[in-house]
């Protein structure tokens, strides 16, 4: 039987995209770091799970703008690293029936139906829509991101271990202590990016996260309608639920989804799409990407952790210090994933991170 330390530097709870990119980070710097995730590697019971996600500049305030170069620099920079190919760009299309907040370096707003069929010709704009091009968005390859950030992590010391579900914490005077069904572990920091499961690792959060169950299809890849130039990624915006997609860059096929779902216990298995939710979101990918052979390859459910405002939580707790929290959720943290595990080394190390108020553990008063 392997024998572990049971003190190190810091504990990350949560392997998804953040807590891998929180160990990747703080390993780099030379933080001795244990990671703990409740499932199996490859597991798709949370957020992370998936072939592709969408990354883009267009954000609905200014205050994004610095988070949002930051991503970019940080998957840039880990592609350098690693050797590996995990971005592709596509330019993007945002299409709104009224004004729109959206903007960003190198957005355009565009009011002319030819020119936005000009702009994405694979996307069948609805009429009356305005949209917001955004050049530089584009898809992220997931999967192998998320095995990016923990081959990083692992390869520059950092333990994770799979199948270790962490029961509570407790800070101390020269940390904090974690109690795991595999036994008690101490640290100097604690990094909590639990996902849905956070508000259940910090009360006083539960409060402003929702979980939502959410649905998507993949369809075929090598189709002609579905690759770029002819379709980036985008969002259609509707009364019941904006709905997003993601271009087939990197034969993982054309994604889409609808930015809406039931609210679901995070403790219970998200039930796998019905037959009849696949059939609505074909006829939404056959309705704006005409053309398009919408056989399924995959029809997949996840969890979206949900904040009032869209907004994340990341920063230490104002009650225990050594503990911070990274909840980069509502369905759009993904693209952040590398510059989230930077921002909380950061915030482990004290280095002060006021860029990031807009999003603080502090701004919701913990
Ligand atoms: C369908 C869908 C489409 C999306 N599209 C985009 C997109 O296009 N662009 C974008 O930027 N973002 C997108 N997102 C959002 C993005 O994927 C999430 O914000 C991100 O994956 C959240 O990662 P996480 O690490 O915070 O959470 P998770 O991936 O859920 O990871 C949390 C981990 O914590 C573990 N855990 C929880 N509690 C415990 C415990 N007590 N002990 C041990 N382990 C524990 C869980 O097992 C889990 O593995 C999308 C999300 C979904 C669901």
């Amino acid at each position: 039987m392997t024998r572990h330390a049971d003190r190190t530097d810091v504990i990350v709870i949560g392997l998804g995209v953040h807590g891998s990119a929180a160990a990747a980070s703080l390993a780099r710097r030379g933080r001795r770091v244990i990671a703990l995730d409740r499932f199996p590697s490859g597991h798709d019971r949370g957020s992370s799970h998936g072939r592709t996600r969408m990354i883009r500049r267009a954000y609905p305030s200014p205050v994004w703008n610095d988070f949002v170069d930051r991503a970019f620099v940080a998957w840039a920079a880990l592609e350098a690293e690693s050797g590996q190919r995990l971005l592709h760009r596509t330019a993007g299309l945002y299409a709104h029936r009224g004004p729109s907040e959206l903007q960003g370096p190198g957005c355009v707003v565009i009011d002319d139906p030819d020119e936005l069929a000009r702009r994405m010709p694979g996307l069948a704009v609805p009429e009356g829509y305005r949209g917001v091009y955004d050049p530089d968005a584009g898809v992220i390859e997931a999967a192998r991101a998320l095995g990016t950030l923990r081959g990083v992590a692992v390869a520059h010391g950092a333990e994770l271990r799979h199948g270790v579900h962490v029961r509570g914490w407790e800070p101390t005077v020269t940390g904090v202590r974690v109690a795991t069904d595999e036994g008690v572990l101490s640290a100097t920091n604690l990094v909590i990016a639990a996902g849905g499961w956070t508000g259940a690792l910090v009360p006083s959060l539960a409060p402003w996260l929702d979980v939502w169950r959410i649905l998507t299809v993949t369809v075929p890849t090598g189709q002609r309608a579905g690759m770029p130039p002819g379709l980036g990624a985008f969002s259609v915006d509707r009364p019941e639920g904006l709905v997003f997609g993601i271009p087939d860059a990197c034969g993982n096929g054309v994604k889409l989804g609808v930015d809406a779902g039931l609210t679901w216990d995070p403790e219970e298995p998200a039930a796998p799409p019905s037959p009849r939710e696949i059939a609505e979101l074909r006829a939404l990918l056959e309705s704006y990407v005409p053309g398009l052979d919408t056989t399924p390859v995959e029809a997949t459910s996840c969890l979206y952790t949900m904040t009032e405002d869209r907004r994340f939580t990341i920063g230490p707790l104002a009650d225990a210090p050594a503990v911070v929290v990274a909840a980069a959720c509502s369905g759009h943290g993904f693209k952040f994933g590398p510059a989230v595990g930077d921002a909380v080394a950061d915030l482990c190390d004290g280095v002060p991170r006021d860029d990031l108020d807009f999003v603080s553990t502090a701004r919701r008063g913990l």
